[in-house]
C-alpha cells in the first residue's frame, strides 16, 4: 500500500501537510489558559463554518457516532417520539441509535438514491396536532448513495406544519465541505466529525446546539455522563474538559478552521463542487450511472456510482488497492456489491481528482468492464480546464 497516493474514500479525508503538523505539539496542561488558546479559537471557528451567531459547540473525544448520541441523550426521555426518514446506511444507523436509546421512532421509508421526502415530513407533521414528536432527524448527506438533502426544505415543511419538535441534521459529511447554514435553516442540533470536512485523523465529535435544543437539556431525561453537555460547558468556562482533552486534535481544529476561514466558505464549496462535477462527467463518459436519481441530489463530497448488473462492485475497491495503492469506498447495506464510491472530501484538487478517475479507469478495465481508458479522464480534463479557477483561490 502506498502512502503517497491520495485516498478516495469518502472519510476520513487527505489531510493537508500543515494540519498534520500542527497535531504532532508537545504536552501542555489540558488545564490552563494556554489550553483555552486552543479550545476557544477552535469553537468559534466551527461556528462561523456552521454559519451561525447563536450556537453552543461542543466537542468530544469521539467521533460522528458519538455526536448522534449527544444529541438524542442531551434532548430527549425515553418513549419519545422521533420522525425519521431512512434514504441510506447512515439514515439507518441513527435511527437504529434511537430504538437502543428506546425512543420511538417513526421512520419514513424512501428509496435509497433519492432525497429525504420533505412532503412527507410535513404531512406527518401537520397530522401530528398533539405535537407528540419530539424530534425530526435528517441527514444532510447519505455518504452511502452520494445524495444530498435539503435540509431548507425540512425546515419549512415544520413550520408549514406549525410544529415545535426540533431539527438534528447529521451533517458529517457536508459539513465544512459543502454549504450549511445552521441559523438560516432553523437547524437545532448539527452533528459532524473530525475526519471529514475538516481534513483531521478521526477522534472528534463536533456537535453544536441552538438556543432551542439547550432548553431541551434540562428535562431530558435519558441517561448521559460522557456526553452531558452541561459537563462540557462547565469544563469549558475554565478552560478544561471533565476529562481530558484530546489537545492535539483540537490544535488541529483550530487550524483548520483557520484554513477553511482563509480559502472563504464560498471558495470550499464551489472547489467542491467542481471537483465533483469533473467526477460526475468521467461517470457520464463511462456510461455508469449514479446511485443518486437526479441531479438536485448529487453530492459534492462523494459519488457512488453503479456498476454493470452481475458485477461485483466491491471487487474494484479490493483491485485499486492491491495493484495501484489507492482506496475507494465499498458499497453499503442495500448497495453493498452495486456501488462503488470516490470520495472527493477535504483537502482535494483538480490535479488529485484527475489520478482518482485515471486509476478508476484501469482499475475497471482491469475487470473487464466495457469501458475505454482515457474517457473519464478527458471528460473531467475538458470540464476543469474550462473552469475560472483564478477566481476561486485554490486549497494548498
Ligand atoms: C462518517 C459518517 C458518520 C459516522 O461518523 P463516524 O465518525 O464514523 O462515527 C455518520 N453520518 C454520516 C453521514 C457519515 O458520513
Amino acid at each position: 500500500m502506498s502512502f503517497q497516493n491520495p485516498v478516495f474514500i469518502p472519510g476520513p479525508t487527505n489531510m493537508p501537510e500543515e494540519i498534520r503538523k500542527s497535531i504532532y505539539m508537545p504536552t501542555i496542561d489540558h488545564r490552563s489558559p494556554l489550553f483555552g488558546e486552543i479550545l476557544h479559537p477552535a469553537l468559534a471557528g466551527v461556528k462561523k463554518v456552521l454559519k451561525s451567531e447563536t450556537a453552543e459547540i461542543f466537542v468530544f473525544p469521539s467521533t460522528g457516532t458519538g455526536g448522534w448520541e449527544t444529541a438524542l441523550t442531551n434532548t430527549l426521555s425515553a418513549g419519545d417520539k422521533v420522525l425519521a426518514a431512512r434514504n441510506g446506511m447512515f439514515s439507518h444507523r441513527w435511527i437504529d441509535m434511537c430504538n437502543r436509546h428506546c425512543l420511538d421512532v417513526q421512520v419514513v421509508e424512501a428509496t435509497w438514491g433519492e432525497g429525504l421526502p420533505a412532503d412527507r415530513y410535513e404531512e406527518i407533521l401537520t397530522a401530528d396536532k398533539g405535537h407528540e414528536i419530539k424530534v425530526v432527524l435528517a441527514t444532510h448527506n447519505e455518504t452511502a448513495t452520494g445524495v444530498k438533502s435539503d435540509i431548507a426544505a425540512v425546515r419549512r415543511a415544520l413550520n408549514a406544519a406549525g410544529h415545535p419538535a426540533l431539527l438534528f441534521v447529521d451533517g458529517v459529511s457536508s459539513i465544512a465541505s459543502m454549504d450549511f447554514r445552521m441559523d438560516e435553516w432553523g437547524v437545532d442540533i448539527a452533528v459532524t466529525g473530525s475526519q471529514k470536512g475538516f481534513m483531521l485523523p478521526a477522534g472528534l465529535a463536533i456537535v453544536a446546539f441552538s438556543p432551542n435544543a439547550m432548553g431541551a437539556v434540562e428535562t431530558a431525561k435519558l441517561p448521559r455522563t460522557f456526553f452531558d453537555i452541561r459537563d462540557m460547558a462547565a469544563g469549558y468556562a475554565n478552560n478544561a474538559y471533565p476529562y481530558t482533552p484530546a489537545v492535539g486534535l483540537l490544535n488541529g481544529l483550530k487550524l483548520a478552521t483557520e484554513m477553511l476561514l482563509d480559502e472563504g466558505l464560498e471558495s470550499v464549496f464551489a472547489r467542491h463542487h467542481r471537483i465533483a462535477e469533473g467526477i460526475r462527467r468521467g461517470v457520464v463518459a463511462w456510461g455508469l450511472n449514479l446511485c443518486a436519481a437526479s441531479p438536485d441530489v448529487y453530492s459534492d463530497t462523494v459519488s457512488a456510482i453503479r456498476t454493470p448488473e452481475g458485477f461485483n462492485a466491491t471487487d474494484i475497491v479490493s483491485h485499486a488497492a492491491d495493484k495501484y495503492g489507492v482506496a475507494y469506498g465499498v458499497g453499503l447495506g442495500e448497495v453493498a456489491g452495486k456501488v462503488f464510491r470516490i470520495g472527493h472530501l477535504g483537502q482535494l484538487t483538480d490535479v488529485l481528482a484527475l489520478s482518482g478517475i485515471a486509476t478508476a479507469e484501469m482499475v475497471m478495465v482491469d475487470l473487464g468492464i466495457d469501458i475505454e481508458l482515457g474517457s473519464g479522464v478527458a471528460a473531467a480534463q475538458d470540464f476543469y480546464r474550462n473552469q475560472d479557477v483564478a477566481a476561486v483561490k485554490v486549497a494548498a
